[in-house]
């Protein structure tokens, strides 16, 4: 089997290579947007036949890094669905951050790959086409999100009509019991202290505000073509059981297991099998008690809002996730307060029109236009 990592140099897709060299899974290409000191050792380390940086400008500072190597270099989003397409190995698992995971994953599906999929925006904002492709082309679309991956691993596939509810946990985040007038003064250093998982600086912010589980109920939605009437989501503090699917006979099936990331990957690159991974045990009597709690709609309003926009359009999900990325930015970099993240997300959602989209061109431009729409409205909040 050969494996594509698409965003290698971010924390899912460190791991991701530390999973696949154990399973001694044969690594024929990586992508970065950025990283290219992390990108050239990670080239050095494991001899793909190709990489690809997003970022066109740095394509000569790559090749001139790897000069005496014989690796194929691309770049640019083109470079990177060309990379694909020469590759033609049996697996992507996708990595990369935001929107610039979309064209990707469309890119793998039409050259026949099963995904791995962990970028979130192919399914916030093309689930609809992502899903669709990989039905016509027969291929996986294997979840690498904790979540997802717990309830791919709890789910009867061959017995669909016998599921009656998905129940995905989530851990409520560093700021679980606080109020919307508590979170003014947050800063960004606050906001990035997640307490169980260690993960990106964008997700983190979003599992702060309950934002990240409203697009893992979309996610789950496409994914097991699902209703939102028929998702659930509860506070799990521990972050011990993932996910759940109850069934029409009330019976519910959990996956527990220590948070890691590195035992979702091994699992979406071993199905439907299952191969000795590199997460550590469980000990329950050592966690002693795992607790529940409803989730505050009131005081974390994107959770609402991201199941209000789950039953809209392609285009009230491609704003959800668009005016989310702009708004976390301003607050990373300080130009707006914590709770200012909320306010702009929510204006920005009611305001958009409804539209649906076939192509990845008509999700682009949707997605810039909601980008912009989103800067307007924030620079009221500066
Ligand atoms: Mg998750």
């Amino acid at each position: 089997m050969s494996l594509v990592i698409l965003g290698s140099t971010g924390s899912v897709g460190e791991q991701a290579i530390d999973v696949a060299e154990n399973l001694k899974i044969n690594i024929s290409g990586l992508c970065c947007q950025r990283d290219i000191a992390k990108l050239e050792s990670q080239a050095r380390k494991l001899n793909p036949k190709a990489i690809a940086v997003g970022d066109d400008k740095l394509y000569l500072s790559l090749k001139n890094s790897l000069f005496d190597k014989n690796i194929k270099i691309y770049s640019g989003e083109d470079g990177i669905c060309e990379m694909i397409a020469d590759l033609n190995a049996d697996i992507a698992l996708n990595a990369i951050s935001g929107i610039a995971g979309l064209r990707p994953t469309l890119a793998a599906i039409e050259n026949n790959y099963n995904i791995a999929l962990a970028n979130k925006e192919s399914l916030v904002a093309g689930g609809r086409l992502v899903m669709e492709n990989a039905k016509s082309r027969g291929v996986k679309i294997l979840p690498v999100d904790s979540e997802h991956s717990a309830i791919f691993q709890c789910i009867n596939i061959a017995n669909p009509e016998s599921v009656s509810r998905l129940i995905l946990t989530a851990s409520g985040g560093p700021f679980f019991g606080k109020k919307i007038e508590d979170t003014v003064d947050i800063t960004p250093a606050q906001a990035l202290n997640h307490p169980t998982w260690k993960m990106g600086r964008r997700i983190t912010i979003d599992s702060s505000t309950l934002i990240n589980k409203g697009f893992e109920v979309i996610e789950a939605a496409y994914l097991f073509n699902i209703s939102a009437e028929n998702i659930e989501v509860v506070i799990h503090r521990e972050s011990i059981i993932h996910s759940m699917v109850e069934y029409i006979d009330n019976a519910c099936i959990a996956q527990l297991s220590v948070p890691d990331m590195r035992l979702c990957i091994n699992y979406a690159l071993t199905y439907p099998k299952r191969h000795k991974g590199m997460t550590s045990r469980l000990n329950l009597a050592e966690i002693g008690r795992l607790s529940f709690f409803e989730p505050d709609y009131i005081n974390f309003p994107l959770l609402g809002l991201a199941y209000k926009v789950l039953n809209r359009s392609d285009n009230a999900r491609i704003a959800l996730n668009a005016a989310d990325e702009i708004a976390v930015e301003l607050f990373l970099n300080n130009k707006i307060k914590y709770n200012n993240i909320a306010e702009i997300v929510c204006e920005v959602v009611e305001a958009i029109s409804e539209n649906n989209y076939n192509n990845y061109l008509e999700i682009a431009e949707a997605d810039s236009a909601a980008r912009e729409e989103a800067k307007q409205i924030a620079d009221k909040y500066f």
